[in-house]
């Protein structure tokens, strides 16, 4: 920032990330709204995968997840990753006069529909005929409360971390948690069939054998799972904890021993 400044330029924007979509990981909003803040920048803060946390009580009494979001100008949030809305659901929350504002950047001055009602959504969307998909949302939120949507996100969270446990349990056979501890509910991980446990690290081909493993896996019917590629690091198995009627013990720890006996089985040149 002061080096944008330095060269004359103007920043004006910045965007914060809570629950980055491979890893999971939240930006500290809290800190980068104080430097937005000091440089008047707009705070953008893309919650489109983490922000539906925000309906759990605990993880805002126990985690900094969203500390700082409060004074973002722009929040975005997708209720149909989290919170199993239909799809799609996605909005863009602001403290400002959001009517007037989105109005009056996206309005196509259509004046044989908008005679300046601003309550008038169809002025603030840069399509006019969409679907009101929000109430997808008012619907879910009074159908489960605030306490039912923040329990699926307290399961999910509990599961994540058991499943987490499970696959670090499974060191010896060859599993490596790609972050320890997981961020958030994307557990990401390596497997190293026995045959190849004892070639130096620098012979091990893991983004073959996360791939080669991802197709088996896939085409074996077993499982529909996948697979993340990040800068920097071999691609790795990418398991993202969501709908409540998954169980860690009764369901994901077969994938764990399903990916044990592929690795087992095929052979590897
Ligand atoms: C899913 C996702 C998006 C994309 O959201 P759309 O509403 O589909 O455009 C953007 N940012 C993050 C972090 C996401 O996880």
């Amino acid at each position: 920032m002061k080096e944008c400044v330095e060269k004359g330029e103007t920043p004006f924007f910045i965007n914060a990330t809570a629950g980055t979509t491979v890893m999971g990981a939240f930006d500290p909003i809290d800190e980068i709204s104080v430097l937005a803040k000091k440089y008047n920048c707009w705070l953008h803060v893309d919650g489109s995968w983490g922000g539906s946390v925000a309906f759990s009580e605990n993880v805002l009494r126990e985690k900094n997840w969203l500390k700082g979001s409060h004074v973002a100008d722009t929040f975005t949030m997708n209720p149909h990753k989290l919170l199993g809305v239909p799809l799609q659901c996605s909005m863009l929350l602001t403290p400002h006069e959001g009517n007037l504002l989105f109005a009056k950047h996206n309005t196509l001055k259509a004046d044989y529909l908008f005679h300046g009602n601003p309550y008038d959504l169809g002025e603030g969307t840069l399509g006019c005929g969409r679907r009101p998909d929000a109430a997808k949302m008012f619907l879910t939120w009074q159908y489960y409360g605030r306490q039912g949507l923040g329990d699926r996100i307290d399961q999910a969270l509990a599961t994540a971390s058991k499943f987490s446990q499970r696959v670090k349990e499974r060191s010896s056979r060859g599993f490596r948690l790609v972050k320890d501890p997981c961020p958030f509910l994307q557990i990401c991980f390596w497997y190293i069939p026995p045959s190849m446990a004892k070639l130096p690290e620098a012979d091990l081909d893991l983004s073959k054998i996360t791939r080669t493993l991802h197709k088996k896996i896939n085409e074996s019917g077993e499982f529909m799972i996948d697979y993340a590629p990040l800068a920097g690091v071999p691609d790795f198995f990418r398991i993202v904890i969501n709908a409540p009627s998954v169980d860690c013990d009764r369901d994901l720890v077969r994938l764990l021993d399903c990916i044990e006996r592929h690795g087992q089985e095929i052979e590897w040149a």
